[in-house]
């Protein structure tokens, strides 16, 4: 834990106790805050105040003697509408900010030349997270992760000289820390999403940004225009700037170099100094950084990787042991030729979109809870399916979708269990040369029949690990 003093024998006002509420408070009150927090569910209300964190009705509280409120990062600071704890706190001039400004303050005080990385972005921000924490420990550094991924910041061990802070922040978060300052930023692309909770999409844009503004290096991912402007913008200020790309060659910066070589996608990492290209690594053959998309995050951890030090070799070995993340593309195990790749986190189509691109035989579970907009926009990657099973609610509307655009062979599964069963049935009696793979990425939500995307994932990966023959991923 990192122990927050910098309001130490002061009151704070704090509402919301879910996951990274109840760290913050734990939090505050080790480093000396009296902390006065409130939740509108009664379990987590019950779980703070069992731990002897003071739980007070802040509708009921005289605000007067609070110094700032703390809000969760779930709880809306503006939209749709500002919760009313901002109202309260607004009434009395006081502060509002998140458990990422207070490790931040802490870390200004106790450790300010601490290493952290920020990374935000609408798309993998857990990946390109996961994949430099990974990298910097395989070099043998001290290294914290967390943030939005995983730990709670203040759950994690306290910023010092020679330990790496690797911190994913959500654009909620970013919006409740006006004095992150982080040693390496890192945005990595801006497309339209939780525009529910931003308004417009600038307004979102502009959150994001914020992330790198302050940042002593900045790392911003240039494939995408309002990137790109940040990019420009962050360049007019003359600090530190490190573009990045998982599609085009830059002329300084580090890019993903995609060439087709007999059969297979070979990417390579090229690193432009002084307008002067490297090839730093190749990504081909590691099978959790597959696809262009994954290209964009291993650009994005390289720039961060060697900015806080390490040297590309150090950087190319630890690409080569990156174990993925769970539910993203990631690669449960194989039965011969057939490979297993859980994709349960693609809950839309563009997300399925990435595997689709990323394999040739796919022997394609999908569905559950559709979507706007179904699997329509995946039309043209349907030479790649070798066959179809639709599970859960959306399959009429899917069948209907793959008779229009013909061609494909399916069948209607109803059930996971089903699926795997059968997929893997055809995947191992189908010819040709090469990698085929039982694919589930449902491009729809589970809720039809998993509570979430992990349960659903980790449904998949108990029927494949059943398998006769299998051998997991890393085995032998
Ligand atoms: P996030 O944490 O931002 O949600 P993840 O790393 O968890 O991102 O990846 C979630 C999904 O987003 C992946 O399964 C993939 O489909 C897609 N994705 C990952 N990285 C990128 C990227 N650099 N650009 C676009 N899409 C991506």
């Amino acid at each position: 834990m990192t122990p927050v003093t910098v309001f130490a024998g002061r009151r704070v006002a704090l509402f919301g106790l879910g996951g990274s509420g109840l760290a913050t408070a734990r939090a505050l009150v080790a480093g000396g805050a009296e902390v006065a927090a409130w939740d509108d569910n009664q379990a987590s209300r019950d779980k703070a105040a069992g731990e002897g964190i003071a739980v007070v009705d802040l509708a009921q509280a005289d605000w007067s003697g609070f110094a700032v409120l703390v809000l969760a990062p779930g709880v809306p600071l503006t939209h749709p509408q500002p919760h009313w704890t901002v109202g309260k706190a607004k009434a009395v001039g006081i502060e509002i900010i998140g458990d990422i400004e207070l490790f931040f303050r802490e870390r200004a005080k106790i450790a300010p030349a601490a290493p952290v990385v920020c990374i935000t972005g609408t798309n993998g921000k857990s990946t390109t997270t996961a994949l430099i924490a990974h990298v910097l420990r395989s070099a043998g550094r001290d290294v914290q992760m967390g943030g939005n991924i995983g730990t709670a910041v203040l759950a994690l061990a306290p910023p010092a000289a020679n330990r790496i802070h690797v911190v994913e922040c959500s654009s909620y978060q970013i919006d409740l820390a006006p004095s992150m300052a982080p040693s390496v930023g890192i945005q990595m692309n801006l497309t339209p999403d939780h525009l529910d909770r931003h308004g417009t999409f600038e307004h979102y844009g502009a959150i994001k940004e914020r992330l790198v503004a302050g940042a002593d290096i900045a790392v911003i991912g240039v494939d995408d225009e309002p990137s790109k402007q940040m990019a420009r913008r962050r360049a007019a200020t003359g600090r530190l700037l490190v573009k990045i790309s998982g599609e085009q060659p830059l002329d300084e910066g580090v890019f993903a170099g995609i060439t087709a070589n007999a059969g297979t996608l070979d990417t390579r990492i090229v690193q432009v100094r002084a307008g002067r290209p490297k090839v730093v690594a190749n990504l081909a053959g590691i099978g959790s950084l597959r696809g262009s998309h994954n290209a964009q995050n291993a650009a994005a951890a390289f720039a961060a990787c060697f900015a806080l030090g390490l040297t590309a070799e150090e950087i190319a070995a630890g690409f080569k042991s990156y174990p993925g993340l769970a539910h993203r593309m990631e690669e449960i195990g194989r039965i011969g030729r057939v490979v297993f790749i859980n994709d349960s986190k693609a809950t839309n189509a563009d997300s399925t979109e990435k595997a689709l691109t990323s394999f040739r035989d796919i022997f394609w579970i999908l569905g559950g809870k559709a979507k706007e907009g179904g699997i329509e926009s995946l039309t043209r990657y349907f030479p790649n399916i070798a066959k179809a099973y639709l599970i859960g609610a959306a399959s009429d509307a899917f069948a209907a979708t793959f008779d229009e655009a013909g061609g494909v062979a399916y069948e209607r599964s109803g059930t996971l269990d089903v699926a795997v069963a059968a997929a893997t049935r055809d995947a191992q009696m189908h010819g040709g040369e090469g990698e085929i793979a039982v694919l589930l990425s449902p491009a729809c939500a589970s809720f039809d029949q998993f509570p979430n995307f992990e349960v659903r994932g980790e449904a998949f990966r108990g029927l494949v690990t059943g398998l006769p023959g299998f051998v997991g991923f890393g085995a032998g």
